[in-house]
Order: C-alpha cells, then structure tokens, then sequence
C-alpha cells in the first residue's frame, strides 16, 4: 500500500491507483506461472556458476590486448552451460544486439552465399546490416543475397513456404524470436524449434542462427535447446539484469563461433583478444539477476495488458496469454495518446522523469522514433521504456522493469498521464 502523499507526489490519483490494483488481483495465475520460470532459470545459472567455480578473481579487470582474461573467458564458459552450446562468445566490444546479430551474419557468409529470414521482415536495424534498406558496407555490398519466407496470416511459421524459399545457394537461415517493431506473434522456443527441423530435413548444412532478442529467460528452454546453431542477443536487454553496462553475446556451434570471434576482432585474433575493462564483476551479476528481471518486465507487461485493454485499446500479446518474450505493445491508432503514454512512462523513471520524450530520426531506423526511458544504463530496454515509431497504426511497444513493483507504478502513472480514469 502506497501512502497517500506519495502517491501524490508521484502524480498518481487515487482512482487511477484503484483501477489498476483491482486489475493486478486478477492476474495471480499469471504471475505464479512467471515466477515458476524464474526458479527454473535461476537455478540453471547457478548450476552453472558453481560448475565453473565462479570466484572474486573473476570480476578483475584486463586492458590493452587483453589476453587471458579468465573472467571473460569463464563467463564465456557459463553462457556456453546455459545455452547448452560448444562455446560463446560474451564481449564488451559488442556494442549492440544489432552489432552482435552483423558480427555472426558477417562471420558466417561469404561472397555468393544466400541468407534466409524465416520469420519474414526483420527487425529495422537488420534491414540496413542485410541491405534491404541500403547502407553501406551492407551483406548486399558484400554479394550476399537474401530471401524471406513470410509468417502466416496467424504469425505462426509457414514451413512449407520456409522450404520453398530454400535456395542452392542458401547458407543461413535467420529466425526472429522477438517481434521487432511489427505487431505480431513471438515465436515460442517450441516453433522456432519447429522451424529448425523442417530446414534441416531438406539441407541439413545450413546454418540456423536465432535472434534471441528480448526472448531470454521468458522461457525455461532457450532455442538452442531445440536446435539452434547459432543465437545472438544483446547485453542491455534480458541477460545483461540491468547491470551490464554494455555487451551482446553469440553462443552456438564452436567452429561457427571461431567465425564470428575472427570477424569481431581480425583474423588470427579470434577470442583471444578482448579487454575487459572491468565490466567482468557487473556482466556476471546481472546474468545472475536476469532471471527475476526478466520475471519483472514479463509482470510489467502482462499488468499493462490488463489495463489497456480495459481502457479500450487493442493490445498485443491479452493478458491472459502465455508470453514468450518481454515486449508489450499498445495500438493507440493516433499520435497524442501514444505520446502521452510515453510522457508518463518517461515521467516514472528514476533518471531523467522531468525530461519531455519527442519523436527524433534515429539512425537505422526509417521513420521517426519517440523513446521513453529514464534509464540508469543508456538506451537498456531492460528497463521501464517504450519505444514507437512515429507511423501508423501508432503502435507502443515497450518492455522492461528492472522490478515489477517499479513497473507496476510506471503503469500507473502512464494511466495517470492518458487522463481517461477519474
Ligand atoms: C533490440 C533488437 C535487436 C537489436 O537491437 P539493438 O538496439 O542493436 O540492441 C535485434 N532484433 C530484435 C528482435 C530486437 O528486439
């Protein structure tokens, strides 16, 4: 129970506190099940830490070249455990998931070979590394080609028209967990695992690489568990708990990860090098935490499913629905309320709440987009934030939490911001 000069000192009326409460009562069958997943992914990261005998040494620090660096090196080895993977490769120097997701794409094909989206359009950023946006220094420029075999009406995969997009010259085959900036279905680890087998039935040589965006610890299976030669994410989402103050990851098969290791370094260098600089102590407990943080947003996000809905707008993924991944996303149909929410969200964080979001051009991404997040690691969606395109249908998508009682009052104050309960 928040006192009631708090609540006003949040700018929460007490009606808005009472509807969404009412509403979090509702939605005990949900959040037993999400802390049922959290259990299971904890302990499998403990499992690993003690496997691997985790110790203080491990958060000292390397600079320059960087060579061994048994912190870096072990933690490699913990992603590896929990992935159920060869190897890993967990760095510093991968800026991004977009960064880590070109690394592997980079790493993995040559001139002539053919890339594969099972999962039709890939997220924006993607475009621009495959070049169906042109940039420069795209997989095109480097005579990679690309097809994509489109999702069903329902967002499920079409295996058939998979097959059908197989070319001779196919090396890869990209699958997005996450839904990116369109509204539609993540793929549970079961379909994507679906996915994997139909592709390796007719040619088992190609390569199989998730992007595990936003997707991590939602379930108690990950994709390479069903599969997967290859999954990539990135640090300031799900694994990094909130703590990472940098990273992506690359976990898979270990002759693909040598070929990402030679493209994120040079060739010859490979994992070999790669400071630390640090961050070592922050990358291993916030992997530690990531469980219940991803248990936080996934709450977040089934909470303002509720409550949207009720407030008469379309939401995506109902309340009700088993989640794979932390992304929620709202159809407000018009630009004010969509900037109203995220004026609320933004007015919720513990960092910069006084700041109002407007809508920029953010590189890689080809319409304006508004970004609401008052963030302690800047740009974490693994915090409260929100992020929306400025096109139609006007469409929120936003994730995170680093609790679920910080994302239970962004909630509410996003509520308090549309206006709408009196
Ligand atoms: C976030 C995301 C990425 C990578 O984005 P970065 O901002 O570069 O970390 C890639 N794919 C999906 C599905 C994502 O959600």
């Amino acid at each position: 129970m928040i006192q009631q000069e708090i609540l006003t000192a949040l700018g929460i009326p007490a009606a808005v506190y009472d509807f969404c409460h009412t509403r979090e009562l509702a939605l005990k069958e949900q959040f037993e099940r999400i802390d049922a997943i959290a259990e299971a992914n904890l302990a499998k990261v403990l499992a690993a830490f003690q496997k691997h005998r985790v110790s203080e040494n491990h958060f000292e620090t390397t600079t320059g070249y960087g060579y061994n660096d048994l912190g870096r090196d072990t933690l490699e080895a913990v992603y590896a455990d929990i992935f159920g993977t060869e190897d890993a490769i967990v760095r510093p120097q991968l800026i991004c998931g977009t960064h880590a997701l070109s690394t592997a794409l980079f790493g993995c094909l040559r001139h002539g070979d053919g890339l594969m989206y099972a999962t039709g359009e890939p997220y924006d950023t993607l475009q621009g590394v495959i070049g169906i946006r042109p940039e420069m220094g795209s997989l095109a420029e480097h005579g990679v080609t690309y097809t994509q075999a489109d999702l069903k009406a329902d967002g499920t995969p079409d295996l058939e028209g998979i097959v059908a997009a197989i070319r001779p010259e196919t090396k890869l085959v990209g699958i997005q967990r996450s839904k990116g900036y369109l509204v539609r279905h993540t793929l549970s680890v079961e379909e994507i695992g679906s996915i994997i087998k139909t592709v390796k039935a007719v040619r088992p040589d190609i390569i199989c690489m998730v992007d595990n965006c936003y997707g991590e610890f939602t379930e108690v299976i990950e994709p390479t568990n069903v599969g997967a030669d290859l999954c990539v994410g990135s640090l300031i989402k799900n694994l990094g708990g909130g703590l990472a103050p940098i990273g992506g990851y690359i976990v898979g098969r270990r002759d693909l990860i040598e070929r990402c290791a030679v493209r994120m370094t040079a060739p010859g260098l490979g994992k070999e090098q790669g400071p630390t600089l640090g961050v070592n102590r922050s990358l291993y407990q916030g992997l530690f935490q990531s469980p219940t943080v991803v248990a936080a947003a996934v709450k977040t996000a089934v909470f303002a499913a509720k409550l949207f809905k009720d407030l008469g707008y379309e939401v995506y993924p109902e309340a009700e629905e088993v989640r794979h991944d932390i992304v929620q996303t709202v159809t407000f149909g018009a630009p004010e309320p969509l900037e109203k929410f995220c004026q609320g969200i933004q007015a919720a964080s513990p960092v910069d709440s006084y700041v109002t979001p407007v809508a920029w051009d953010m590189p890689g991404y080809d319409s304006p987009v508004i970004m609401a997040a008052g963030n302690f690691i800047s740009g974490a969606t693994i915090e409260l934030s929100a992020d929306a395109p400025m096109r139609e249908p006007y469409v929120a998508y936003f994730q995170g939490a680093l609790t679920w009682e910080h994302g239970k009052i962004g909630m509410m104050k996003a509520v308090a911001q549309m206006g709408q309960v009196k």
